[in-house]
C-alpha cells in the first residue's frame, strides 16, 4: 500500500531518491513468514520505512544529495540500517536531502527539491525534508533523519510531523556519512510519538564501531510514550526559555507557542520561565564550528575513494584531476561552507574564530545545565516561521541558516530534543512544531511530555 501511495505522489512530491519496490516486498514477506511463525524480531517488524540518504546501505545507493557521490554504493551498512534489518523494518528506500546534509529547505539537493505535501510551493525544511515529507504525504509511517543543526526537528515541524535528535552519542554515528562530527546525531522520526519512541529503540544502543557512542542503557522511551499519553502532566516542571519566541518570530508561530504553554499548564506541568542568555551566540558559534569540520571531513572527497572523477584523461596531474572534481562534484553551499572552514582553521585565525566558538558553546552547555537544575524539559517554538516558499531564500543564506536559530543550543550541547505537531498556523494554515528539550539521556522526557502533549 505504501509503495502504491509512493508511486502515485512522487511525482508532486519527490521525497526519495532511490525505492527498491523488490526489495521491500522482499522484506516485507520475510516480515510476514516470521510474524505467522511467531517469531518477528521485534514489534516493528514488517513496518516500512524511509531512510535519509546521507546513512550507508549495501543494498542500495547513498548519494548525500550530492553529484560526488551519485551512483556510490557503500561496501558497508550504518548501524542504523542494520539495525533497522535486523528488526524487520522494511527500507522503502533512500529520501531526498541538500547536500551533505547542508541546508534547511532541501533545495540544495543536486537532484531537485523536495516539496511540502501541504502545499507543494512550499519547502519540508531540510535537510532531511524528504523524510519529513514521506512522512506527512503518508509514503511512509517511520523515516530516520539526521540532525546537526535541526535537520531533523525543523522538517518535523514544517511538515506537522514528529522527529527527535536523541542525545549525542544515543545512536550511533557509524555509516553516517559526516558533515560536522562533533554535531552529526542520526533520530527517529513518525507521525505519532509512540511510533517514533518505537523506532528510537530499535536504533539507540551503544555501538563499538563509534568511539563517540554512550556505554549506557537506552532511555525508556517507549514505556515514557505510553505514560505520557495517559495526559497527566502533575508533577513535571516545564521551562519556557525566554530568549526564544519574541521579536522575527512570525504571530502565528507564536500564538501556538503560546497556546502549547497553556495546553502543557492544563495537563498538570508547572511552568516556569527560564533564561539561557548566551543562547543568542548559538547560530554564530555554529556556522563556523560545523564549517570547520566540514571543510576537514569533506576532504575525503578527493576523487581518488568515492563516486566522481572528472578529467582523469591520462594528461592531467593527481591535483588537477582532483581540482577539477571538487569544482564539479559540489554544489554553490557545500563550497561555501569547506571555504568558511578551511579560513576559520586557517593558522592566524585559529584561536579568533574556533577558539572562542568552542567557548561559546561550553557557555551554552553551561546555560542548559543551570536550566536543567530548575526543570524537567525546556520549551520552545521549534522554527521561527512556517515554511516557506520555494526559491524564496535560494540567494539568501543568512535567512536561510535563521530556520535553525532555535534547534541548534541542543546540537552545541549534545542534549536531547523534539519537535511534536503544535497544529496550524492561524497566519498560513501551515503546520507548527513545539521544540521540547531535555537533559543528556534523559529522552524518555521528550516522550512523556511529548505523548502528554500530542
Ligand atoms: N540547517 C543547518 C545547516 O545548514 C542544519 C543542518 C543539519 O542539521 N544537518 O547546517
Amino acid at each position: 500500500a505504501h509503495l502504491d501511495r509512493l508511486e502515485a505522489l512522487e511525482p508532486a512530491v519527490h521525497a526519495f531518491l532511490h525505492v527498491d519496490r523488490e526489495a521491500a516486498l522482499a522484506a516485507a514477506s520475510r516480515a510476514d513468514e516470521e510474524r505467522a511463525d511467531g517469531t518477528p524480531p521485534s514489534p516493528l517488524a514488517g513496518v516500512p520505512l524511509a531512510l535519509k540518504d546521507v546513512l550507508t546501505t549495501t543494498d542500495m545507493p547513498t548519494t548525500c544529495g550530492s553529484r560526488m557521490l551519485e551512483g556510490w554504493t557503500p561496501p558497508y551498512d550504518s548501524t542504523v540500517a542494520a539495525r533497522l534489518r535486523a528488526a524487520g523494518v522494511v527500507i522503502l528506500g533512500k529520501t531526498n536531502m541538500d547536500e551533505f546534509a547542508m541546508g534547511s529547505s532541501t533545495e540544495n539537493s543536486a537532484f531537485g527539491p523536495t516539496r511540502n505535501p501541504w502545499d507543494t510551493d512550499r519547502v519540508p525544511g531540510g535537510s532531511g525534508g524528504g523524510s519529513s515529507a514521506a512522512l506527512a504525504a503518508f509514503e511512509a509511517p517511520l523515516a530516520i533523519g539526521t540532525d546537526t543543526g535541526g535537520s531533523i526537528r525543523q522538517p518535523a515541524a514544517v511538515t506537522g510531523t514528529v522527529g527527535v535528535k536523541p542525545t549525542y552519542g544515543g545512536v550511533s554515528r557509524y555509516g553516517l556519512v559526516a558533515f560536522s562530527s562533533s554535531l552529526d546525531q542520526a533520530g527517529p522520526c513518525g507521525r505519532t510519538v509512540l511510533d517514533t519512541a518505537m523506532l528510537h529503540e530499535v536504533i539507540a544502543g551503544h555501538d563499538p564501531m563509534d568511539s563517540t557512542s554512550v556505554d549506557a542503557p537506552v532511555p525508556k522511551v517507549t514505556a515514557a510514550a505510553r505514560e505520557g499519553a495517559t495526559g497527566d502532566l502533575r508533577g513535571v516542571r516545564v521551562g519556557v526559555v525566554r530568549e526564544f519566541g519574541g521579536e522575527g518570530y512570525q504571530q502565528g508561530v507564536r500564538d501556538s507557542f503560546r497556546a502549547a504553554v497553556d495546553t502543557l499548564t492544563s495537563l498538570g506541568a508547572e511552568v516556569v520561565e527560564v533564561s539561557c542568555p548566551h543562547f543568542e551566540y548559538a547560530l554564530g558559534a555554529y556556522y563556523l564550528i560545523a564549517p570547520s569540520e566540514c571543510s576537514s571531513n569533506l576532504a575525503r572527497f578527493d576523487a581518488m575513494r568515492y563516486g566522481l572523477r572528472v578529467g582523469d584523461d591520462g594528461t592531467r596531474s593527481t591535483e588537477e584531476v582532483m581540482s577539477l572534481t571538487r569544482e564539479q562534484g559540489f554544489g554553490p553551499e557545500v563550497k561555501r561552507r569547506i571555504m568558511l572552514g578551511t579560513y576559520a582553521l586557517s593558522s592566524g585565525y585559529y584561536d579568533a574564530y574556533y577558539g572562542q566558538a568552542q567557548k561559546v558553546r561550553t557557555l551554552i552547555t553551561r546555560d542548559f545545565e543551570a536550566a536543567f537544575a530548575q526543570v524537567d524539559v525546556l520549551v520552545s517554538p521549534t522554527t521561527p516561521t512556517t515554511a516557506f516558499r520555494i526559491g524564496e531564500r535560494v540567494d539568501d543564506p543568512m535567512a536561510m541558516y535563521l530556520a535553525d536559530l532555535c534547534t541548534i543550543p541542543s546540537n552545541l550541547a549534545g542534549n536531547a530534543a523534539m519537535s511534536v505537531p503544535s497544529g496550524l498556523s492561524a497566519e498560513d494554515g501551515m503546520p507548527v512544531g513545539l521544540q521540547i528539550m531535555a537533559p543528556p539521556m534523559a529522552d524518555d522526557r521528550l516522550y512523556r511530555v511529548g505523548a502528554a502533549y500530542e
